[in-house]
């Protein structure tokens, strides 16, 4: 979530496969056989999060047995479920951010140096330029690698 964040703008829908490699579709119409008298509900809550189920309830009508569930409607759901739709409320922001989008533009660097073309001796490197990294270390290595450039150019230079 962390990293699909980075990505996100404010207000825009996101789309979710709630069935990566969950062939949900085939699943439930073979519990249909052995459990057709049961609560579509219990049997759906053997394959996704109770939770989760809950909230499906509250969105759509799964009321019934599962054998009143035609292949129609279980492939609807299920086609429903392969392409969520949802608008997040929002980030939980700098609280629990990693690394944050935006800085100093790039085109205002040397990429050797990290030195700004209008200022000489004024350097920019790390989290301040606008390098956005996946999280997993390509952040520090980012930080570690435009300070060593950086530092490299000043020794060299001073
Ligand atoms: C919770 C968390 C987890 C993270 N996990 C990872 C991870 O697993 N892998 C990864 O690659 N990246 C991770 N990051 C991102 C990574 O920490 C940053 O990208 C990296 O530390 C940036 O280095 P920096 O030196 O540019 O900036 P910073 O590390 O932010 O250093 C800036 C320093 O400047 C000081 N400072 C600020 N203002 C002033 C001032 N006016 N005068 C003097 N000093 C000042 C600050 O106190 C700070 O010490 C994480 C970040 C957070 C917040």
């Amino acid at each position: 979530m962390l990293q699909a964040s980075s990505y996100w703008e404010e207000g825009t829908p996101i789309s979710l496969d709630l069935l990566t490699q969950n062939d949900l579709f085939t699943k439930l119409r073979a519990q249909r056989q052995e459990y057709g008298r049961r609560n579509f509900t219990t049997e759906l809550a053997k394959h996704l999060p109770a939770r989760l189920v809950d909230h499906l309830a509250t969105q759509f009508d799964l009321s019934g047995n599962l054998a009143d569930w035609s292949d129609t409607r279980l492939q609807t759901l299920c086609d429903t479920l392969s392409n969520w739709e949802m608008i997040p409320t929002g980030t939980e922001g700098y609280r629990t951010a990693e690394v944050t989008l935006g800085g100093i533009d790039t085109d205002a660097l040397s990429s050797k140096t990290m030195e700004t073309k209008t200022t000489p001796g004024l350097y920019f490197i790390g989290e301040a330029v606008d390098v956005t990294g996946w999280l997993g270390g390509y952040n520090f290595q980012w930080a570690w690698s435009s300070a060593m450039a950086t530092a490299r150019h000043i020794a060299q230079t001073s």
